[in-house]
């Protein structure tokens, strides 16, 4: 690499791209996650959702008394504030997942971003949410690895907000977007900072179904990335929303990889929407252009009538040894649906299987 040029300030202004990026010093993630990926097939860890939902919790459970942020809006449902409010409850279900196989855990902060929570009036908690929660996933696998000496990685989860940038929601006006790139930015950037403030090892941004909004968050990245002086590992996770086996914003896999391929993430890979049976022509696609560890986490299975998940442990992790057996995949764990017993189940079927071949 070449060395930092001394013009590199005026950069940091006007250019907090790919370039100044990958000048920047890498955090100490770096080094052991790409000497790991190479050893052996990854564990990442699996849903949230269902976790929480098992705990039955009520409104005053949501909303809490001991959260400084206080809505006139209900909160229930708000999984993310959680954090705040049961930290406790959250910190067991990132220690259940850690201790069922995973190397790499996410933060429950998949609607942390102040477009997400301005749903429940939360905008101002975004910063305590991000910051908190990865302090939560840190403590969880701090114990899992007193226990069995095993590295263990925070990723700092960063969802597709609930707006779009590429597509209009209204048929009656297409040109009109209910969000912009740099009210993207800005979100993900007040996100993904607090994420690095509380100790995240990576982010992954995830569930990707409009690539202008995952760029909006790549770029934001890369700005905090230059302002804590050091480069974090990307995880990005694309979503095939039906079988035209493209993104919600009409892409297919090889058009995302080269959309998303100038952040040179760990990993590029595909989550949600779909089980691991339907999944697997995406990420063969994917698996075949792209020059990044592969990451595959689907759902369990297809929903039922009901919007639940049927698929159990064993019969999601033979479809994921698939994935393996045809040197697919890096790192491996599962979407909605999914819980501590299939990533078990998940990790055991890939131990002895060899991860693909990265050049
Ligand atoms: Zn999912």
């Amino acid at each position: 690499m070449k060395p930092f040029p001394l013009w590199s300030p005026l950069l940091l202004l006007i250019r907090p791209d790919s370039m100044l990026t990958f000048s920047l010093p890498p955090s100490r993630a770096v080094p052991a996650l790409e000497a790991l990926v190479r050893q052996r097939i990854l564990i990442l860890d699996g849903a949230m959702g269902t976790q929480i939902q098992a705990l039955g919790l009520s409104e005053e459970d949501y909303a809490g008394c001991g959260c400084r942020h206080h809505a006139e809006r209900p909160q229930k449902g708000n999984n993310d504030l959680l954090i705040l409010t049961q930290p406790q409850a959250i910190e067991e279900i990132h220690f259940r997942y850690a201790m069922a196989g995973a190397d790499i855990v996410e933060t429950n902060t998949f609607s942390a971003t102040t477009i997400a929570q301005a749903d429940y009036g939360m905008e101002s908690a975004v910063e305590d949410l991000n910051r908190e929660g990865a302090r939560i996933v840190r403590r969880a696998l701090d114990r899992a690895t007193a226990l069995d000496g095993r590295p263990r990685f925070v990723a700092g989860a960063v969802g597709p907000t609930n707006r779009t940038a590429s597509i209009s929601p209204d048929v009656n006006d297409p040109g009109y977007r209910a969000v912009s790139f740099d009210d993207l930015r800005m979100a993900y950037g007040t996100q993904v900072r607090a994420l690095i403030a509380g100790g995240a090892d990576l982010i992954l941004i995830e569930t990707i179904f409009d690539t202008l909004n995952a760029k909006a968050a790549i770029f934001a990245c890369f700005e905090a990335f230059a302002e804590a002086g050091r480069r974090l590992p990307l995880m990005i996770s694309g979503t095939i929303t039906d079988a035209s086996g493209r993104t919600l914003s009409g892409q297919t896999p090889t058009a995302f990889w080269h959309s998303v391929r100038h952040a040179r993430p760990f990993t590029v890979g595909l989550n949600c929407a779909l089980g691991a049976a339907a999944m697997r022509p995406h990420l063969a696609e994917l698996a075949g252009v792209a020059d990044a560890a592969i990451c595959a986490y689907p759902n369990a299975g297809l929903p039922n009538a009901f919007g639940q998940y049927d698929e159990g442990p064993d019969e999601t992790a033979a479809q994921v040894a698939r994935f393996a057996r045809e040197g697919l995949v890096n790192v491996v764990g599962g979407c909605c649906g999914t819980t501590p017993d299939h990533v078990r189940a998940i990790a055991c079927a890939v131990a002895d299987l060899p991860p693909r071949t990265l050049v």
